[in-house]
């Protein structure tokens, strides 16, 4: 499996450091408001990501983070009078129950900012005591970016003669304005209730340290793969590798890779520019997360992506296309073992290994699966069961990685009207914190013969 890697600008194979296992972390959402479409660009790039790695033999220990405490989930919180965890928590639980929408396989941990306070404030005290963080005058620390020689090695960029010694105490800030970069933040009045106690007084971590402690907590000093989307390269995974690498003198990272943008008539979608969907909002005007997310994922993660609803309409089209040519060959396949594969079945799965393995070439891999469908439906009448059930075995195969062809369908067919009812219910009573109810519904559901079973990414069902 080859991969483009943004640290050295060259497509390269990924391998794992130890154990066969490819240890990823991915920057997670700010939980302040409901994700939107672009955010799912990039989750669901790192979902067919973590599909490939497991595709090719490799087993994954994903870890993304939530990010639950920065200037702008502060800031909601406070606008409304509640505590931050109240407010974060909203919007926690809807991104997981958004994840399962979309067929995204979880990740193996989500830790969430404020549960890491301790690791973040040992870390910056490892950068103070290296002398390479210092505190400023209102409490605050400041990473020194002249004091890591290999500050801009990701972003290829030599800032040397660019060093003014300025501080940008904003998480958030482009190249011309790089600088000293907050660690941690001071008490400000507009912080309200939130705050912790550290050695350099009350304050809050700065975004980027997050990532960096808990990132090396659960994957350690060095680890395989970091992904997020093209924005998060500079600054935020520049003063990752800065923090970490100046804090342990290792390697951080081997490899990077970065999605690039979900674009509405050519910008980014984006929530500060007012152009974006939420998953909701498009599952609202009637699309299913199975269309939604072939859209996302049909494009090389590296091209720019316009989002428009004609390509939601085109994937509807090519989904029912999969539809009826699995539907024929199931008949035809009428539940018998699989026998040897067709050659051309062989064909369109070698074709699609090549493709995915090429640093990810989904829409290469979907014109595979249209050649299978193509063939099947050409050959269907012919087959006999075994070659039509080994013929479903590339199909499932294949759907290993894109998630689309088996999903939404068969779980929809499955469950009864009756029980997926109770089962909204559930979720109703779930969210309104009536536990009692949300008990009681669960006992009707198994008197009726379903085992309910509650997770991070919300309720599943399966029969007892
Ligand atoms: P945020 O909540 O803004 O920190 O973003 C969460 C993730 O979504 C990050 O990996 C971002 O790079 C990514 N992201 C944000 N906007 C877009 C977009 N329009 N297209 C693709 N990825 C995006
Ligand atoms: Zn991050």
């Amino acid at each position: 499996m080859n991969v483009y890697n943004s640290l050295t600008r060259r497509v390269e194979p990924l391998v794992p450091l130890a154990d066969n296992t490819i240890r990823l972390y991915t920057c997670g959402p700010t939980v302040y408001n409901f994700a939107h479409i672009g955010n799912f660009r990039a989750y669901t790039f790192e979902d067919i990501l973590r599909r490939v790695i497991q595709f090719n033999g490799m087993k994954i220990r994903q870890v993304m983070n939530l990010t639950d405490v920065d200037d702008k989930t502060i800031r909601g919180a406070n606008a409304q009078g509640v505590a931050l965890t109240d407010y974060t928590k909203t919007y926690k639980d809807a991104f997981f129950a958004d994840l399962k929408k979309l067929n995204v396989q979880p990740a193996e941990v989500y830790p969430a900012a404020t549960d890491h306070i301790p690791e973040m404030i040992a870390l910056v005290e490892k950068l103070v005591a290296k002398g390479i963080a210092y505190k400023s005058d209102d409490g605050s620390v400041y990473f020194s970016v002249t004091k890591f020689p290999g500050y801009g090695k990701l972003a290829h960029i030599d800032f040397d003669n660019q060093r003014t010694g300025a501080r940008c105490a904003a998480d958030e800030y482009d190249k011309e304005n790089v600088g000293d970069f907050a660690l941690w933040k001071a008490w400000e009045e507009s912080d309200g209730p939130v705050g912790w106690d550290s050695p350099w007084g009350r304050g809050r971590p700065g975004w980027h340290i997050e990532c960096s402690a808990m990132s090396m907590k659960y994957l350690g000093e060095t680890f395989d793969l970091h992904t997020g989307g093209i924005d998060n390269l500079f600054p935020h995974h520049e003063n990752e590798i800065a923090q970490a690498e100046a804090a342990t003198g290792k390697t951080f990272v081997n490899t990077w890779m970065h999605c690039a943008h979900l674009r509405v008539n050519g910008e980014k979608m984006s929530k500060s520019l007012g152009n974006f969907f939420t998953l909701r909002d498009l599952i609202e005007k009637g699309w299913s997360g199975r269309e939604i997310r072939y859209v996302l994922i049909n494009a090389h993660y590296r091209s720019g992506l316009n989002f428009a609803f004609t390509a939601l309409e085109d994937a509807r089209k090519a989904l029912a296309r999969v539809d009826a040519c699995v539907d024929a060959v199931e008949k035809q396949a009428a539940g018998a073992a699989a026998g040897t594969a067709p050659d051309w079945a062989r064909g369109a799965l070698d074709a699609f290994t090549a493709a995915v393995n090429d640093d990810l070439n989904v829409p290469k891999a979907f014109a595979a699966l249209f050649g299978l469908v193509r063939e099947a439906n050409s050959h269907a009448a012919a087959l006999d069961a075994a070659s039509a059930a080994a013929v479903l075995e590339v199909f499932r195969r294949m759907d290993t990685v894109l998630g689309v062809v088996f999903f939404g369908k068969a779980e929809k067919a499955e469950v009864p009207a009756e029980i997926q009812a109770l089962l909204d219910q559930r979720a109703a009573a779930r969210a309104a914190k009536n536990w009692a109810e949300s008990d009681r519904l669960r006992d009707e559901i198994a008197a009726a013969g379903w085992l309910v079973k509650d997770s991070k990414a919300g309720q599943t069902v399966a029969k007892k």
